[in-house]
């Protein structure tokens, strides 16, 4: 069964490029009303332009630093302040540094900056969105990674904010039990800003910055951020689980 999602109202968190990107059209192509959040907001307007002109009656765009526990709150209540409601929450804003362990600044600044971002900034926003969710019976979407069951040197606190994520929300879909679906999302390598270590250069942290795609096996293609889209909001209409696929899987395989 596939929800209808026309007029529904969904928050996506790092909107302003990659799969967060994608995921604004193919909502707004199914006439979602759309909360875009990120810290660059110059594209979040431009991006929230174009998901009005695919189809989305509604978009907002406010600008959150994830990391932030009241940026959080502030997004979901700016979000139900505006539309009334929440019925899906896409956990999708991370970053990852490719670093080894003992290259990295010795006060773990930049690795907690990882697990602050990718793992706390869902649970923040999660703690906050949960009760509207219950209201509306919605859903959440999390945005974990094949990395979580990887172990590439150069990645390694990556990859466990990506399992701590699993971990997380497998336990809460327990505890909310029918009143909250929750989708967890675990992609191989996709096109997109952080294959390319871009975020890091925004951020001014040359230090560590990296293309990601020098650890990448040759032989597995990159998936495209549209095509990532597509399949997620498609699996969280349906109230999957999980969403994965062989070509996701091959990435550890041949490792
Ligand atoms: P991008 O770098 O293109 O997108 C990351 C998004 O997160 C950006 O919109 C960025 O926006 C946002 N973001 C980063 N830090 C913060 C912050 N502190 N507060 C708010 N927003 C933030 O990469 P992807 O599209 O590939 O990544 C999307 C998700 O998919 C991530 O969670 C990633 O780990 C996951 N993933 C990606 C894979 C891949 O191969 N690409 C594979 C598996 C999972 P801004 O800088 O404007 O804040």
């Amino acid at each position: 069964f596939s929800e209808n999602l026309a007029g529904k109202v969904v928050v996506i968190t790092g909107a302003s490029s990659g799969i967060g990107e994608h995921l604004a059209y193919e909502y707004g192509r199914r006439g979602v009303r759309l909360a875009l959040t990120a810290r660059r907001e110059k594209s979040l307007q431009e991006i929230a332009d174009r998901a009005r002109d695919l189809g989305s009656p509604d978009v907002i765009v406010i600008r959150a630093d994830v990391s932030k526990v009241d940026d959080c709150r502030r997004l979901v209540e700016e979000t139900v302040n505006h539309f009334g409601r929440l019925d899906h929450l896409v956990n999708n804003a991370g970053i990852n540094t490719v670093c080894m362990f003992e290259d990295a600044p010795p006060d773990m600044s930049l690795f907690k900056a990882i697990m602050d971002t990718n793992f706390w900034g869902s649970v923040y926003t999660t703690r906050f969105a949960v009760p509207h969710l219950k209201n509306s019976k919605g859903k959440i979407v999390v945005m974990s990674s094949a990395a979580s069951w990887m172990t590439d040197p150069r990645t390694s606190v990556y990859n466990a904010s990506k399992a701590a994520l699993t971990a997380f929300f497998d336990t809460l879909r327990i505890e909310l039990g029918s009143e909250v679906k929750i989708t967890i999302v675990t992609p191989g390598f996709i096109e997109s800003e952080i294959t390319q270590g871009k975020f890091l250069q925004r951020d001014g942290n040359m230090e560590v910055q990296q293309d990601m795609r020098d650890v990448q096996v040759s032989s597995i293609p990159l998936g495209s951020a549209s095509g990532c889209a597509q399949a997620i909001v498609n699996s969280a209409s349906k109230g999957d689980r999980y969403l994965t696929h062989p070509s996701w899987f091959r990435v550890t395989y041949l490792w």
